[in-house]
């Protein structure tokens, strides 16, 4: 983790050397393999998929997926350390989060032993690809009125919907789609269903690669179902009616996730932002030198310490089977909030030069925005939260 200079050498709780080994590997790997191609990305709107196999071979995938499923034995803190080191790098092409911090979790908690045996070993390997479809044109927030239908004919499921927003839209091989199995239902009639979309089925459709304001190398895109047939075993664990519940149960580490690279993120702009200040002079002297630089960066190291331990805080409750709904929807809002202003003053202080996408703090700046909008916008966190005071 960077350190934030001059302030003791801070270490997560959780953390133990098998994390600091970790963490010098999966370094060396975007350093090696993924920072230096991260304009072609930017240019294609995707990453290369051989690097989510090149991740698999390293051992970096499904850290937290059991060694029977072909993943690491390890749990959330393993994952943990991806996170970071990824945004630590600057590198936000591979869809990790989705792919790591939520598809194979689902798989893992809820998926029928042949579900897990046909999915997480190539989720783990890196020979697929995962994403997670809840959000439909007509809405997000909403979940319990999504449209999408997979109506019964017989043992299977014909699928007719859209989706869009999806992470890794353009890359994925296997999704976690979340329909309706009963159109009467609320919330009791979500289904999760596991698509294997190896070779684009008949019925399914990959749209455009949506053009976003950061996040540039990370595809995102609309998802169209059109009498997608399916068989009925593949809802996720075998029983309709469930998705809702599942995606309660994991929405806390999906935010957790969320705020692990929010902290991560902070960390980055605090250390790129003294090291500049200290370097760059006006009038004479540095920057840093100014009373008001030195006042920003002691309100954002406030920020960043503060932020990290409540996150370490959150990560051991994740650890020990206690993080509840509320604290996970504060945790997110909050450190995400916490984010986009500490990486806004830090680009302040870049002056001109923090608006040009050739410094990392221009690109953190874009990429930090979709942090307060997805996995559920930081709105309803704060309403997840007040139900609960
Ligand atoms: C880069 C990116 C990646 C994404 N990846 C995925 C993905 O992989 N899978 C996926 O399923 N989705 C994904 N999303 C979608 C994201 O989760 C949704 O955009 C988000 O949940 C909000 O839904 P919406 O866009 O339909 O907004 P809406 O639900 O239409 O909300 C519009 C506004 O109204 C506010 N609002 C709505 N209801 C309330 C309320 N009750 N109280 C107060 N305010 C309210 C919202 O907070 C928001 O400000 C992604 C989005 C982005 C930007």
């Amino acid at each position: 983790m960077p350190a934030i200079p001059g302030l003791d050498g801070y270490r997560s709780r959780w953390r133990s050397a098998d994390h600091d080994a970790l963490a010098e590997t999966v370094a060396t790997f975007f350093s090696r393999e993924v920072t230096p191609r991260e304009q072609e990305f930017a240019a294609q709107g995707h990453t290369d998929r051989e690097l989510y196999r090149r991740a698999g071979a390293l051992g970096l995938l499904g850290l937290s997926v059991p060694e029977e499923y072909g993943g690491g034995g390890g749990d959330f803190s393993h994952e943990t350390v991806l996170f970071e080191q990824q945004t630590y790098s600057g590198d936000a092409s591979l869809g990790l989060a989705v792919h790591s911090g939520i598809v194979t979790g689902y798989l893992t908690a809820y998926g029928t032993d042949e579900q897990k045996r046909a999915y997480l070993p190539g989720l783990c390997s890196g020979e697929l690809v995962g994403a997670i479809a809840m959000t439909e044109p007509s809405g997000g927030s909403d979940l319990q009125s999504m449209r999408t239908w997979a109506r019964a004919d017989g043992d299977d499921l014909v699928v007719n919907g859209a989706k869009t927003f999806i992470t890794n839209g353009q890359l994925a091989d296997v999704l976690l789609l979340a329909v309706k199995t009963d159109r009467d239902q609320g919330a009791s009639g979500i289904s999760l269903i596991v698509c294997d979309l190896r070779d684009d089925p008949p019925g399914f459709r990959r749209g455009r690669t949506l053009h976003k304001i950061g996040l540039q190398a990370n595809d995102t895109a609309e998802l169209f179902f059109d009498d997608y047939r399916i068989p009925g075993s593949a809802i996720l664990g075998g029983l309709p009616g469930l998705g809702f519940v599942q995606m309660m149960q994991q929405l806390p580490q999906e935010r957790l996730v969320i705020a692990v690279g929010a902290v991560a993120a902070m960390e980055r702009a605090l250390e790129l932002t003294v090291a500049y200040t200290k370097e760059r002079t006006a009038f004479g002297k540095p920057v840093y030198a100014q009373q008001n630089t030195r006042f920003t960066l002691a309100e954002c190291a406030a920020l960043v310490r503060t932020g990290r331990i409540f996150l370490d805080d959150c990560v051991q409750r994740h650890l020990d089977g206690e993080l509840d709904l509320p604290t996970a929807a504060m945790a997110k809002f909050h450190l995400t909030e916490s984010q986009c202003t500490v990486i806004d003053r830090c680009l302040q202080l870049f002056g001109g030069y923090g608006y040009m996408t050739e410094y990392p703090i221009a690109r953190m700046y874009a990429d930090a925005r979709a942090q307060k909008i997805y996995g559920g916008t930081n709105e309803i966190m704060k309403e997840l939260l007040a139900r609960a005071l």
